[in-house]
């Protein structure tokens, strides 16, 4: 039997997730995608760039911006350049998700909290590590100040660590979404090319062995990207301010550079589906992470 109603139209629009470092932004998307999109790390600042995730469910479409830390009172130019990134992300998104830790409020999240209000899409307060949080009385009362103190559309507490609470906050946001057909192909998680996310993939390792000893003063740049056969060619040259940086990411005989070029190899083998061929290279380029030419030269120009 055929019926004469027009069939539901689908949802389709860009979500921003917002909030000072560290509290679980990049967590929350790779978790909301079921697969490792965006960084993340215990120290701040590991994600730099925009990465868009796309989650494809029946005929609802949602496209996930992961934007940089807003960062306050810092003069570099990778720090600027951070910080227009993300002012940029929340202008043309259908809704924001900020993303605070629990209930500690920084100036920082202030400072993100300043900027948001002139966002006229609505926001979604997502108060994560509520897996942390042992009394859970204490919850109610902290959501109602915290709703009070912004104009949030809905409130959520969730664990996107441990999945809690994630289905809600999707539901929520899908509510939001204009009406619309798909943008991208189905299987598609992200419009990020292959050769940014291998510079990702590296950039982690590398801060996860470094974290405290290497400040932010890196930069991965992909040299070359070249599939013969079933094998995929990938050479990363890693930027360095100092010599003494170098010599730390080396390590003795080497060794550090060859773990992490080994760790990178293994996740590259995952997401690409191909044998990896992985040359890593260092190299000292002082003063790149404050000299705004050298930042485009890297691919820091998308904003
Ligand atoms: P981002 O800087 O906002 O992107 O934060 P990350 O996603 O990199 O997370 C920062 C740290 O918080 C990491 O060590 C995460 O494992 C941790 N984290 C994220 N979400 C949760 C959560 O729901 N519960 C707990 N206990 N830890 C979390
Ligand atoms: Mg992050």
């Amino acid at each position: 039997m055929s019926s004469t109603t027009e069939p539901a139209q689908g949802r389709c629009g860009y979500v921003a997730i917002v909030g000072r470092p560290n509290v679980g932004k990049s967590t929350l998307l790779n978790h909301i995608l079921g697969q490792k999109i965006s960084i993340t790390s215990r120290k701040p600042q590991t994600t730099r760039n925009n990465v868009v995730g796309i989650k494809t469910e029946g005929d609802v479409q949602i496209m996930f911006v992961d934007t940089p830390g807003m960062h306050l009172g810092q003069q570099k130019a990778i720090n600027r350049y951070m910080n227009r990134a993300a002012s940029t992300a929340v202008k043309d998104v259908d809704v924001v998700v900020f993303v605070v830790d629990r209930f500690i409020w920084t100036e920082e999240d202030e400072a993100v909290a300043e900027k948001l209000q002139h966002v006229s899409c609505p926001i979604i307060l997502a108060v994560n590590k509520v897996d942390q949080i042992d009394d859970k009385e204490t919850l109610l009362p902290h959501l109602e100040q915290l709703s009070q103190k912004l104009h949030a559309a809905e409130i959520v507490p969730l664990s996107a660590l441990r999945n809690m609470n994630l289905d809600r906050l999707e539901q929520l946001i899908i509510a939001r979404l204009p009406e619309g057909l798909h943008m991208y192909p189905e299987d598609q998680i992200t419009d990020r090319s292959s050769r940014f996310m291998a510079a990702e993939i590296v950039r982690e390792k590398i801060t996860r062995q470094l974290g405290d000893e290497l400040p932010y003063e890196m930069a991965v740049e992909i040299e070359e990207f070249k599939q013969e056969g079933a094998m995929l060619h990938i050479s990363a040259l890693i930027l360095v301010e100092r010599d003494g940086q170098k010599r730390i990411l080396i390590g003795d005989k080497g060794e550090r550079i060859k773990l992490i070029g080994t760790q990178a190899r293994v996740d590259m083998e995952k997401l690409f589906e191909l044998k990896i061929m992985l040359k890593l290279w260092v190299k000292v380029k002082s003063g790149w992470s404050d000299d705004e030419r050298a930042l485009r030269s890297l691919g820091y120009n998308d904003f």
